[in-house]
């Protein structure tokens, strides 16, 4: 062959690949997944309580993939999703959040546009109705990524955002929380079965929207009985929450340890510079990784072809997604396998993440 028409060919080849590259690269085709915490989560307890669990997250489910599906950015999915989740009392953020040691409600969440590396934070808010709408609101308004405490209400009456009075987020069941916790402290024993519910009911989504971009938010009102202003990693952009081009990530566990391992930047990286599958990388860090260290949790991931992971360690992780084929799914339990919601359980075939 001529050198020229060898050079064309080749030419020819690269502009295919590179073609090919881009079509495997993102889905067009919208996924939302959610988690509404992970921790003990005793199966047959409160069969009232697991019904009204579930709803709520086919509910949010329903009203972030509306957004999507009317072709709204990734962003505008999860932060649908992750306001019913928040006004929701069932989970631990915004009302029905969990207690300081010194019985207040000190909330915490992020966000992140994976397309633009754009993240809002928020930590340690009591008034705010809807932190993870404060968090976008730092994002898409202010020149900063994270604000605290009273600066971030400030911000939050300048901006526009909801405030109420604290006693807004309280629930008897998780003030009673509190207070074993506390009679705990007080005889020196170590947390009984809450030292897990303690870190329990955080909320998270992530999406991929119409145009191939993701975006991952959480919110949280922290672990029970937490003192001196502690933050965990919920609001920390890499820690708790974490979006790129390629992959977005919510976590929800004991908090100290996806601060360590910087649990959603370590998932995003080894899919984004390592290639690693999004499954493997997850259960890597969430299922290796922190339980080594004496951590547990669990974490929800997607990447830009729409593959959806969401390993956990503790007893369940509530959890909902919506993926190609349209339909609500909902779980909690290690060997539920998401019936369509409204469906029974036995109907439908092990979640596989679509290829
Ligand atoms: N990770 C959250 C925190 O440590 C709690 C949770 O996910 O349940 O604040």
């Amino acid at each position: 062959m001529k050198p020229l028409r060898v050079f064309a060919a080749l030419a020819a080849l690269a502009i295919l690949e590179m073609g090919v590259a881009t079509m495997s690269h993102a889905s067009t085709t919208p996924v939302l997944v959610i988690h509404g915490g992970s921790g003990v989560i005793k199966r047959n307890l409160d069969h009232a309580r697991e019904n009204q669990v579930r709803a709520a997250l086919a509910r949010a489910l329903q009203s972030g993939y509306a957004q999507l599906k009317a072709g709204k950015p990734a962003l505008d999915g999860i932060t649908a999703a992750l306001t019913v989740l928040e006004d929701d009392p069932n989970f631990n953020a915004g009302r029905g959040a969990v207690f300081t040691h010194d019985g207040r409600n000190e909330l915490d969440a992020a966000i992140m546009d994976g397309s633009t590396l754009r993240a809002g934070a928020v930590a340690g808010v009591e008034r705010v109705k809807n932190p993870i709408l404060l968090a976008r609101a730092v994002m898409e308004k202010s020149q900063h990524v994270m604000l605290i405490g009273q600066g971030a209400e400030a911000f939050a009456k300048e901006a526009g955002i909801s405030l109420v009075d604290p006693s807004y987020f309280r629930t008897e069941q998780r003030w009673q929380q509190l207070q074993k916790a506390l009679k705990e402290d007080r005889e020196g024993k170590p947390h009984s079965d809450i030292e897990t519910a303690k870190h329990f009911g955080t909320v998270g989504a992530v999406a991929l929207d119409a145009r191939g971009h993701l975006a991952a938010g959480t919110s949280t009102g922290g672990m029970t009985d937490k003192r001196w202003g502690r933050v965990g990693d919920s609001p920390i952009i890499g820690a708790g929450t974490y979006a790129n081009a390629d992959c977005a990530v919510s976590g929800t566990g004991w908090g100290e340890f996806y601060l360590r391992t910087v649990a959603a930047h370590a998932i995003c990286m080894r899919v984004s510079l390592m290639h690693v599958p999004l499954e493997r990388a997850a259960a890597e860090v969430i299922n290796q990784e922190i339980p080594s260290m004496g951590g547990n949790g669990g974490a929800i991931a997607l990447d830009a072809r729409g593959n959806i992971a969401m390993p956990f360690n503790t007893d369940g992780m509530y959890r909902g997604w919506i993926g190609g084929d349209g339909v609500a799914h909902v779980a909690i339990y290690d060997d539920e396998r998401g019936a369509p919601t409204g469906a029974d359980e036995s109907d439908t075939a092990p979640f596989q993440p679509s290829p």
